[in-house]
């Protein structure tokens, strides 16, 4: 039987990444596959190979002035696309595209039965917004997934899942007064952490309130604390029955992360993927898209999404 697994894996995505000893470096695709290769799990997925987005598509979610600036910037290949973390380098616009490009794809071909679920390592850029870059995130590939979903297939009631070490404040507040995106957010204290936000009283506003929930850990917190939290968030995603599943499976919330300081072990991203596994069978016929997100230490990247992964496809 063939797979109903695609892994999205090329060059064009390894090529996102900065240059000059940036915590976001190119090798973090490479890192997965060497130990995705190394378990067999390439074998049990259909590989695909990624593609650039249509400007129409990048529209979707962006405003037209954030995508000139990329171009522009791309091609000057220097400066900052935003105040200072997200550098400009030669070729940025079509490796930021790329992602994108890449997950209109998967979606795609989720839409359109060929598959039900996808990997994309290289994606989950949670913190880029409508207009501007922020957080080592050009564009937003996961707010162009669920704009593509409402505009394109008229699917309304999302489930989005992330569990980077960071909040997700590109996703959350473009959409924190939608009643339809239904969120979760697993992340290390604003108090102490980039970027500052994602605090538990935010819980969406106006007729959106109680369908996002943000669950900050505290310094230090491990997989005891994780399952505590994971409680509630599958919890409130039963609670909406979303019809369609995005999950965001950030490695940097890994022990030895060198950006960030909470002590789980991949056993989470495992426990995770299996409970969102089982949810999307139940309310979201299967469909259900995984992006990689951040993550520092490679190491910690290889366990961290081969133990995605294993779960997508566990039989
Ligand atoms: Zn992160």
């Amino acid at each position: 039987m063939a797979s109903d697994v695609a892994l999205y894996v090329g060059e064009a995505l390894a090529k996102y990444g900065f240059p000059e000893g940036h915590p976001f470096s190119i090798d973090r695709q490479g890192a997965f596959l060497g130990e995705a290769k190394k378990q067999g799990l390439e074998r049990k997925v259909c590989v695909r190979a990624p593609r650039g987005a249509t400007r129409e598509e990048l529209l979707r979610f962006h405003h037209d002035e954030h995508v000139d600036l990329v171009e522009t910037r791309s091609r000057e290949g220097s400066g900052y696309l935003d105040y200072g973390d997200t550098p400009a380098f030669p070729g940025v616009f079509e490796a930021g595209s790329s992602i994108v490009g890449t997950a209109v794809e998967g979606l795609d071909c989720i839409m359109q039965g060929h598959i039900r679920m996808t990997f994309q390592p290289v994606g989950g850029m949670h913190h880029s917004q409508r207009h501007c870059a922020a957080g080592f995130c050009v564009f937003n590939d996961i707010g162009v997934v669920i704009d593509t979903l409402r505009q394109k297939y008229g699917i309304q009631r999302i489930g989005y899942v992330d569990m980077d070490v960071h909040h997700g404040d590109g996703v959350f507040y473009s959409y924190e007064s939608d009643p339809e995106l239904i969120s979760v957010d697993i992340h290390e204290d604003g108090n102490y952490l980039y970027p500052g936000t994602g605090h538990a009283h935010e819980a969406g506003k106006d007729q959106a309130k109680g369908t996002k929930l943000n669950i900050p850990m505290q310094p230090g917190a491990g997989d005891r604390e994780f399952a505590a939290a994971w409680e509630r968030a599958e919890d409130h995603l039963r609670r909406h029955k979303p019809e369609f599943l995005i999950m965001q499976a950030g490695a940097d919330g890994l022990a030895g992360d060198p950006l960030a300081d909470l002590r789980y072990t991949p056993a989470v991203h495992a426990q995770a993927t299996r409970s969102l596994r089982r949810l999307a069978e139940d309310t979201a016929q299967g469909r259900m898209m995984v992006f990689g997100g951040g993550g520092y230490d490679l190491n910690n990247i290889a366990a961290a999404w081969t133990a995605v992964l294993r779960e997508l496809v566990a039989g």
